[in-house]
């Protein structure tokens, strides 16, 4: 057979549509996934680039193998791995929007924050709405100062404020995936960015026994300068209390700290000979971030025994 490569742009719930060299193709995987996959996380996935086979006359192809991914935002099922779900593969870059409205939370963006350094895509906040906001640089600022290491960006969809500072993340072949709760302008901003309404890939149908239907579950939408965008699930979804990597690394200065704790399950909070405290002390660590350190290790705590009792 002649294999060629491909990206997967859309996922239903029992075919793909892969991006081929002539164009959409629907896809359906090979047979031999039914006994190759140990885990759900080895079919492809949105992103996902994915060898496969053309079938003659007709825009079909189906899906020999999945290439390595660089980066995968996962949704973890309590306590199976088996049942681990990429659901957004190969994203150069997770936008986080949070709207500077009485919504805008602190908290909620440093949750997504953890999802994002956990898919191994860079993190962006995007604060958007500003023009809801008399002084949105401020709060902006209130994010530079909780993610080191992220660009925080103010945008307006309704004055254009902040367009161009997301050029430089809309190369061609640029893949991104767009978070944050329901209602902070997430479709807004994809149609701004696209320059006009997103159209659906074409002919973008699932065929199944009652016949041909849209349902669409994930897609990757392409924009006008080459770079394709998804929106993603957000963190509900996503169950973050199962992410502790990331958590880490949104911590990554208490962490850093607690390797000098005396006791290795110092919790930082009253143990003699703790690191965290002494630097509190100190005035290297700010307050509201180890009020926020501990706030966050308590809700991951309180949702892993809910989930497991739920299980
Ligand atoms: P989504 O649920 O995150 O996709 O949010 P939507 O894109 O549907 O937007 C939710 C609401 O916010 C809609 O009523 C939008 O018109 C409004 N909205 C989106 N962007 C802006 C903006 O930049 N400024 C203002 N004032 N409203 C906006
Ligand atoms: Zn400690």
């Amino acid at each position: 057979i002649r294999l060629s490569p491909a990206r997967v742009i859309a996922q239903f719930s029992h075919s793909y549509t892969v991006m081929t060299e002539e164009g959409p193709h629907t896809a359906s995987v090979a047979g031999k996934f039914e006994f190759l996959a140990s885990k759900r996380s080895d079919y492809p996935a949105v992103g996902d680039w994915v060898w496969t086979e053309a079938l003659p006359n007709e825009a079909r192809s189906v899906i020999h193998a999945v290439l390595p991914r660089r980066t995968a935002m996962i949704r973890k099922a309590a306590g199976s791995a088996v049942e681990e779900q990429v659901v957004g593969a190969n994203l150069d870059y997770l936008f986080i929007v949070n709207a500077l409205n009485q919504d805008f939370n602190l908290r909620k963006i440093e949750r997504y924050l953890i999802l994002g350094w956990e898919s191994g895509a860079q993190p962006v906040v995007l604060l958007t709405k500003s023009d809801l906001c008399p002084q949105p640089e401020a709060f902006a600022e209130q994010v530079r100062e909780l993610s080191p290491g992220v660009p925080v960006h103010v945008v307006s969809a309704l004055t254009e404020q902040g367009k161009e500072s997301l050029n430089p993340y809309l190369g061609q072949g640029i893949t991104i995936g767009i978070t944050g709760s329901s209602g902070v302008g997430k479709s807004t901003l994809l149609n701004w960015l696209a320059g006009e309404p997103l159209q659906h890939t074409q002919d973008i149908r699932e065929d199944d026994a009652r016949g041909r239907h849209t349902t669409t579950h994930r897609e990757l939408f392409l924009l006008g300068n080459g770079a394709l965008v998804m929106d993603t699930p957000g963190m509900r979804e996503l169950q973050l209390w199962e992410a502790h990597d990331g958590w880490q690394q949104a911590f990554a200065d208490i962490e850093q700290l607690a390797a000098e704790c005396r006791f290795r399950d110092c919790r930082h909070e009253h143990e003699a000979g703790c690191a965290v405290h002494a630097a509190l002390a100190e005035g290297t660590i700010d307050p509201k971030r180890l009020a926020n350190y501990h706030k966050t290790a308590k809700e991951l705590a309180y949702q892993a025994r809910k989930e497991r009792s739920a299980a």
